[in-house]
């Protein structure tokens, strides 16, 4: 694609640090991210420097250092792993030894397939195929360093089982142990809050960060800088600015996703997409404050009713459309119901329902649905009607009003809920990320408004935008950091 001239970089960051409105202070052009010209002398010096030590930073900064460069990764909290470390640990694998152990046909083609019409269409293909085609690749990585993958398992948007678990708190640690024993430097509690950027060079040479007593340090990156910040769920501005519906969703994330990397890129012209595609992750009990009060039960046969008792979607579909559905029934929440062979189901793939089950009122059970209906106030004839219905519908294969024919996206029969004891659990959806941000291209490099490389600065993981499109696949958000991490440090490592 030819180049686009105008306007100059110098000319844009001017126009955004003086734009005014929602925009300049949800970026906070003022105080942080504008761009800032080269020091007299650097404070210290690197092939690369990355921002922010999540699973893509640290898959990024042990696989250069493993090449050989000079790495310096910055963190800014007082160590590394953000949302990487605390999430379910599912990555998206198609065509891995452990799936065809299990006799799973699955391909790259199929993941593709799979990645759009999750994404409705909306994503970039390149990106999407850029993640086939490098997936073995990371997996094949990830064991040469020793991480541990538990299972197989489907689950959004997946139509065949392709979530491949780790530990995410010991594979957040064997990646900060093969970072700094491949000789990257790790600096926690260091913010990078501004990229430095030479105009007549035109490109991005290093970083300004703040140390420990909060005084600016630079950072010269003489290849990369790349940034790893991760999201914005914690950043209300952000998400009333691009998302307003979700401004005031509940959000479980590392408390770095504050958006730093997605303002310093915007501000030195970056591109943004999926931005207004942010939505809540749907199975989660009120009140919820880590992954393990969740539960994925819907793919296992759970069907979802509102307060009146009616179901009102398909729960076969991606969890951030039925967050969707389930945040505009009455009151904002919906119910699980099912019964004890789901339940079993759903205990051979994880023991997370158990969790829940401990906590006092999360869910309840009884021997018969009409008594399930009284303890939860909803009219026990709606609810019985509802699932038998259901039941009918689920015999003869078919779903008259919502379609849902499968558990999960194509995998998986719908089975009939009869069998005593009935189960009712009360959930919402959370903000698990923002999976939308900066625009890059296949090679992790950002790519600003006018689709222009910003020559020097690479983006990976969250603070990214484009892959997902509409929705989001489970395992592709930890899948895609790493990826992409892997994608950023053979560009950088090979110069192309
Ligand atoms: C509870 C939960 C469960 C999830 N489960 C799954 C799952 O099972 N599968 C899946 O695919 N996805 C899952 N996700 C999403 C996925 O974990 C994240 O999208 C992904 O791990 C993000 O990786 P990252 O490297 O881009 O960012 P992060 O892991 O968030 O890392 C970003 C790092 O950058 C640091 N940082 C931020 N700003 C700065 C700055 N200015 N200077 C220096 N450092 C900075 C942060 O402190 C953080 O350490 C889950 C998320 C959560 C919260």
């Amino acid at each position: 694609m030819p180049e686009t001239k105008i306007p100059s970089r110098r000319q844009f960051i001017q126009r955004t640090a003086s734009i005014g409105g929602a925009a300049a202070m949800a970026m906070g052009t003022q105080a942080f991210a504008t761009p800032t010209p080269p020091p007299a002398k650097w404070d210290n010096t690197a092939d690369v420097v990355v921002a922010g030590g999540g699973a893509g930073g640290l898959v990024a900064a042990s696989i250069l250092a493993q090449k050989g460069m000079s790495v310096i990764l910055l963190e800014k909290e007082p160590t590394t792993g953000g949302s990487s470390a605390i999430s379910g640990g599912a990555i998206a694998l198609a065509g891995t030894d452990m799936q065809q152990a299990r006799g799973i046909q699955d391909s790259t083609e199929l993941l593709i397939k799979d990645l759009l019409e999750v994404g409705q269409h909306a994503n970039d293909a390149n990106l999407v195929k850029a993640y086939a085609d490098h997936q073995l690749e990371l997996y094949a990585w990830l064991k040469s360093i020793g991480a541990k993958f538990n299972n197989v398992t489907a689950a959004s948007g997946q139509s065949v089982p392709r979530s491949h678990a780790v530990d995410a708190g010991e594979h957040l640690k064997l990646l900060r142990r093969t970072a700094i024993s491949s000789g990257a430097k790790i600096r926690d509690m260091t913010p990078v809050h501004r990229l430095v950027y030479d105009e007549s060079a035109g490109r991005v040479l290093g970083v300004l960060a703040k140390d420990r007593r909060n005084t600016d340090v630079s950072y010269s990156a003489t290849k990369a800088v790349i940034l790893a910040t991760g999201g914005y769920a914690r950043d209300a501005a952000l998400l009333t600015l691009f998302t307003p519906a979700m401004k005031t969703a509940p959000a479980i994330t590392g408390v770095g996703c504050t958006g730093d990397g997605l303002r310093m890129a915007w501000a030195l012209g970056a591109g943004l997409a999926d931005v207004a595609y942010v939505k809540a992750t749907y199975g989660f009990r009120p009140g919820a404050t880590t992954i393990s009060d969740m539960s994925l039960i819907y793919y296992k046969g759970a069907i979802m009713v509102n307060q009146a008792g009616k179901r009102f979607v398909n729960e076969s579909l991606s969890y951030k459309l039925l967050g969707d559905a389930s945040a505009v029934q009455p009151g904002g929440y919906s119910y699980l119901i099912y019964d004890e062979p789901v339940r079993q189901a759903m205990l051979k793939d994880s023991q997370s329902l158990l969790g829940i089950e401990k906590t006092q009122g999360a869910v309840v059970k009884a021997d018969s649905l009409a008594a399930l209906s009284a303890m939860v106030d909803i009219k026990s004839d709606v609810l019985e009607d509802a699932i038998r219905q259901y039941n009918e519908n689920v015999s003869r294969g078919m779903d008259p009003q919502f379609g849902r024919t499968t558990l999960s996206a194509g995998y998986g029969k719908p089975i009939e809920i009869k069998t005593a004891p009935f189960y009712a659990f009360k959930a919402v959806g959370v903000i698990l990320g923002t999976y939308s941000g900066v625009t890059i291209n296949t090679k992790a490099q950002v790519i600003d408004v006018y689709a222009n490389v910003i020559p020097g600065l690479y983006a990976i993981g969250e603070v990214t935008g484009g892959f997902h499109g509409a929705a989001y696949m489970t395992g592709t958000a930890l899948g895609k950091t790493q990826v992409f991490g892997l994608i950023a440090a053979k560009t950088v490592a090979t110069g192309v």
